[in-house]
């Protein structure tokens, strides 16, 4: 009998500067099956024209008009990965594929589908239920306004900000009952219908339910919780951020009604803050700067944190897209969750990745995903692992990280959108090998 699953595969990688775009064929014996991963930017290739974005979109839109458009999955709402769909003429995904977040009956305090733990001791962990990513957002806006356009961070809380534009965009894709808003250990079960013969793994993102039980593991050391973007209260909560922010501004708007006297009283002058005080005005305006750069990045890391991650299986061979998850979901999907087990051994087959977060050091995890990929090595092992990395240097400090780069340049087989191409060629591509 044939089998009815794809016979060939390919990824084609578009170069969106720092952001991620990647469409998969699959060919079948009838069709032609295609799954869009993310498209976004916030930082546009070196010597990219204006209308950049738009030569993409036409040239998905032109390739989707060959087949048929699977499922347009949008691991997770930073700017970088949702903000450009609607730049591709006739989007018509059959499912649309989100995290749990972002369903958008979710109510304000849901922890999340599925089983896990009560919660007791954990109220409002920044970043993850609906509503305190809703805020976290909101917040990152008035961040931006805190540190100033010139600031390193202003990119990042700008990627942060609400996006209510591409949500409303992805939730009108396709009617409510085709989209999946997935889990770790959950099913996406409109997208098992629409790629007949690919067996389809939820590795995340993780619940509040599921994440909880970290906080009660004895195994996990005084430092790892602290690393946690959960438990990174006093800096990372909202509500702390603001107090700081409010008592900074009254401090200074006290300061500035001058307790002390003038110098020279009669001089005209345009300062109000008396000399003796201009030190403690100073110091509350780099703390404001401080908890709100504090801020910023864990907004960022709470959102990372919400990707989806999915390693398909076409035959024997295994492709895991990660978004931009970091440690943390990582640690549930490999380490923490029931079934860690099994998708340790599944893991360990992969042969494409996607790398995550553009190659940031804590999305590929180096203790705790790295040595589980069971099949990196020099150029002359056979079948090793394909790498694909989509970049910009310089948008983030340390993204791509260069130890990182180096190994997967030593131990994989390297795909990066900074690769020489003719000039007008957006995309890579990235050849699949399906093994039977
Ligand atoms: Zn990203």
């Amino acid at each position: 009998m044939a089998s009815k699953g794809p016979v060939s595969a390919k990824l084609w990688v578009y170069d969106v500067g720092f952001g991620d775009c990647l469409l998969l064929e699959l060919e079948y014996a009838a069709t032609t099956r295609f799954v869009l991963f993310d498209f976004g930017t916030k930082g546009l290739p070196p010597r990219a024209s204006a209308g950049h974005m738009k030569q993409i979109g036409a040239a998905i839109g032109k390739k989707l008009s060959g087949g048929e458009l699977a499922a347009v999955v949008a691991t997770h709402r930073h700017r970088d990965h949702v903000s450009s769909f609607e730049l591709i003429p006739g989007l018509a995904p059959r499912t649309v594929v989100q995290p749990w977040v972002d369903q958008p009956s979710a109510k304000h305090d849901w922890t999340g589908p599925g089983r896990g733990v009560q919660l007791r001791a954990v109220r409002d962990p920044l970043g993850f239920m609906p509503a305190t990513l809703r805020a976290a957002q909101s917040s990152s806006q008035h961040a931006l306004a805190v540190l100033g356009e010139g600031h390193s961070l202003a990119a990042a809380a700008k990627n942060n900000s609400a996006n209510p534009r591409a949500l409303a965009f992805l939730k009108k894709l396709c009617p409510p009952s085709r989209h999946d808003y997935v889990w770790a250990g959950g099913r996406a079960k409109n997208l098992e219908r629409a790629l007949p013969g690919v067996q389809i793994r939820v590795l995340g993102p993780p619940t509040v339910k599921q994440v909880a039980t970290l906080l009660r593991a004895p195994r996990r050391s005084a430092r790892d919780t602290a690393e946690h973007w959960l438990w990174l209260a006093g800096l990372t909560d909202e509500a702390t951020f603001w107090r700081r922010a409010e008592l900074a501004m009254a401090s200074s708007a006290a300061a500035r009604q001058g307790q002390g006297r003038a110098l020279f009283p009669r001089a005209p002058s345009r300062r109000t803050v008396p000399p003796e005080v201009r030190w403690l005005v100073e110091r509350m305006g780099r703390e404001r700067r401080d908890a709100a750069s504090a801020l910023v990045q864990a907004v960022d890391s709470a959102l990372n944190n919400t990707s989806v991650i999915l390693l398909l299986t076409i035959g024997k061979t295994r492709l895991l897209f990660s978004g931009d998850a970091e440690v943390e979901a990582w640690r549930w999907a490999l380490e923490e969750a029931p079934n860690h087990r099994q998708t340790r051994a599944a893991v360990r087959e992969t042969d494409l990745y996607k790398v995550g977060h553009h190659g940031s050091w804590n999305a590929t995890p180096h203790a705790t995903l790295w040595p589980v990929f069971g099949k990196t090595g020099g150029p002359r092992r056979s079948g090793r692992m394909v790498s694909v990395l989509s970049t910009k240097p310089g948008t983030h400090p340390n993204v791509p990280a260069a130890a990182l780069e180096k190994e997967l340049k030593q131990s994989t087989k390297h795909y990066c959108t900074r690769a020489r191409r003719p000039a007008g060629q957006h995309c890579v591509e990235v050849p699949i090998r399906l093994r039977k």
